[in-house]
């Protein structure tokens, strides 16, 4: 590990080294991921892992569908199996409010450009998943691009990637405060200080303390 980087990226969860691999996916070389244990060993090791397109706000359903997207890439660049299965998922309404949410939805989707839905009867919902109940069910979202993953082989793809285009991460260094300097911040660890120009503070749950 250098004393001096341009960036450091606090903590090694799916975001941090999802901001790593775009940094360098970028060309930005001089980069480095701290994490204070092992990667993915927060919030990112708990999840469930399911992947969703399925969001009210655009911003953020255009986000989830870049990254359906991107995972199957980050898979075959880093070579590591994240154990992606795209099942296509059902989203279920039982009230009237829930149906109009979910209509209103769906027309937010078409107008950005996210086409693989598509709304169904309860009788239609049923026959893509027949083992389930419709009793009360108003109507249902069919989404092609939702299924599951495995949430620490995609941490590791992540970086992996991100190493191979020459970005770096250390598991095993908590950072331990930030100072901020006329030029940029001092990155107080337990293994010495680094400076650089930009910090990333990805520690999710603990980023506070962080600083
Ligand atoms: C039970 C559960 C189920 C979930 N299910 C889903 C799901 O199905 N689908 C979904 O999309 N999302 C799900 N989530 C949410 C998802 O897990 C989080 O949104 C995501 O993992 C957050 O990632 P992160 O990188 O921000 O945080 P984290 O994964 O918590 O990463 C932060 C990292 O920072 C490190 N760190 C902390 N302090 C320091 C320090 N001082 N120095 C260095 N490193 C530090 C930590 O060790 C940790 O590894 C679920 C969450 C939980 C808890």
């Amino acid at each position: 590990m250098k004393s001096q980087y341009r960036v450091v990226v606090i903590g090694g969860g799916v975001v941090g080294s999802s901001v790593l691999y775009h940094l360098a996916k970028m060309g930005w070389q001089d980069v480095v991921m701290l994490e204070r244990r092992r990667l993915a060993s927060g919030s990112s090791w708990h999840a469930a892992g399911g992947v969703h397109t399925l969001n009210a706000d655009p911003n953020m359903a255009a986000l989830q569908a870049y990254t359906i997207d991107l995972l199957p890439k980050i898979e075959k660049e880093s070579g590591q199996n994240i154990g992606f299965h795209m099942t296509g998922g059902l989203t279920l309404a039982g009230t009237p409010e829930r149906w109009e949410w979910l209509q209103s939805n769906y027309r937010i989707f078409q107008s950005i450009g996210i086409s693989d839905c598509e709304l169904l009867s309860p009788e239609e919902a049923q026959k893509r998943c027949p083992i389930m109940s419709v009793d009360g069910v108003l109507g249902a979202m069919w989404a092609d691009r939702e299924g599951y993953i495995d949430t620490t082989g995609t941490v590791q793809a992540y970086a992996t990637a991100a190493r191979k285009q020459g970005a770096e991460y250390y598991e095993e260094v908590k950072v331990d405060s930030l100072e901020q300097v006329a030029d940029g911040w001092i990155v107080k660890t337990e293994k010495g200080n680094i400076k650089c120009e930009h910090v990333v503070n990805a520690a999710g749950l603990w980023a506070k303390q962080v600083g």
